[in-house]
């Protein structure tokens, strides 16, 4: 491990694990997984675009130690985050002889560790899993805190599971070859961090733009290990979404899933609808007077600064109205909104009056 490298540990009784932040510890992957865990086999899960820069080295680290490596490769993208998907995966898994003292290893962006963690979920009711991420948002958010599934046609997430990995591997050097618009769509998840829960890592973000921008590898280990810290927090007190706290990481995510949905999904990536989200939810929270207009300028300076949009897309509000009301945070036909009260706070507002939300979109 390098000097700068940090872990963050999610304290979850049994189910706890480390989550390891470097720079070129990729290579080292064999001896993470031997410090955890007691296998001789291990599927690897990745996509076509990670395949070659970095889950072939973490095939090579781990075959030091251990004797069955076996790398699978999906196509990439969100639509394979589907039953065929993952139906094709137990078949070979099957066929590679898998059982209970295998391990899983998902190499990828959120799309693979979601695939890759409800397959391991529900191969032979349930294995061990390892988590790899090489997109920023994979690295600041999905791969931490259990939550694993696939979509249905009409439903993003609505079919998974909730399992803890044994520890999570991140090397920022596999950054380095993600494509821009997604590198920055990351970035919007990170902000996030920020406004909801740190008001000083809000802060340190203003503060180190150029660095963030030039994917600087101790600016990344600090935002990452922040963030990562913040989720553990909120993942350790409600584990499985049941208190109504981790609700607060869905910040500007209302508005966010009715955007990526009008607008076609693959159209606007999720970390950008979130970027427009979080404007539209501090918009929204200066209209019911929690803050003032300084604190939405605050937060559109760095999420522009970071080359991320903040208008809502041109879109008919009341096509977005009705959409939000289709999602999953609707309680009782109610709209629930995480709105900001303060720099790093944010409350559950329930009960948003349609007007004041038009007003927003427009
Ligand atoms: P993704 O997995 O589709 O990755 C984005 C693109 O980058 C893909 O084309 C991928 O092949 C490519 N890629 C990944 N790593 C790369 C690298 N290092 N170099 C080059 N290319 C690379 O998208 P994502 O943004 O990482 O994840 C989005 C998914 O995460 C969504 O399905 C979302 O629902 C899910 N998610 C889950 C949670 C959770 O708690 N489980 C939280 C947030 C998001």
């Amino acid at each position: 491990m390098t000097d700068s490298a940090q872990i963050v540990r999610v304290n979850l009784g049994p189910r706890s694990y480390d989550i390891e932040i470097d720079a070129g510890n990729l290579a080292a992957a064999g001896r993470f997984v031997a410090d955890r865990a007691r296998a001789d086999h291990a599927v690897l899960i990745t996509d076509e675009h990670v395949e070659k820069p970095h889950a072939v080295a973490v095939a090579e680290s781990l075959a030091e130690s251990l004797s069955r490596i076996d790398l699978l490769v999906i196509e990439p993208g969100e639509p394979a985050k589907s039953i065929e998907t993952a139906a094709a995966l137990w078949e070979r898994l099957l066929q590679l002889g898998t059982d209970r003292q295998s391990l899983v290893v998902a190499v990828g962006g959120g799309v693979v560790g979601d695939l890759a963690g409800f397959v391991a979920a529900t191969f032979a009711r349930g294995l061990r899993f390892v988590q790899v991420p090489t997109t920023l948002l994979a690295q600041v958010d999905s791969s931490v805190g259990g939550k694993v599934g696939i979509n249905l046609p009409d439903a993003k997430n609505m079919v998974g599971a909730f399992l803890q990995p044994l520890g999570v591997l991140v090397d920022t050097t596999t950054l380095q070859t993600l494509a821009g618009r997604e590198y920055l769509a990351g970035l919007g998840e990170v902000v996030k961090y920020g406004v909801i829960l740190d008001a000083e890592f809000f802060a340190y973000l203003e503060s180190h733009v150029a660095e963030l921008l030039a994917r600087g590898h101790e600016a990344l280990v600090h935002v990452i290990a922040r963030c990562c810290r913040l989720k553990g927090d909120v993942v350790q007190q409600d584990e499985r979404e049941e208190t109504g706290l981790r609700a607060v990481l869905n910040y500007g995510h209302t508005f966010a899933h009715a955007f990526e949905a009008l607008a076609g999904y693959g159209t606007l990536l999720h970390g950008e609808a979130v970027a427009m989200g979080m404007s539209c939810a501090s918009r929204l929270a200066e209209r019911l007077g929690l803050v003032d207009s300084r604190f939405t300028a605050r937060q559109c300076k760095l999420l522009s600064a970071l080359g991320l949009p903040v208008e809502p897309p041109p879109l008919e509000p009341d096509l977005v109205l009705r959409l939000m009301a289709h999602d999953k945070k609707v309680e009782h036909g109610h709209l629930r909104f995480v709105l900001p009260a303060r720099m790093g706070h944010c409350e559950l507002v329930e009960a948003v009056n349609s007007d004041e939300l038009r007003e927003v979109l427009r």
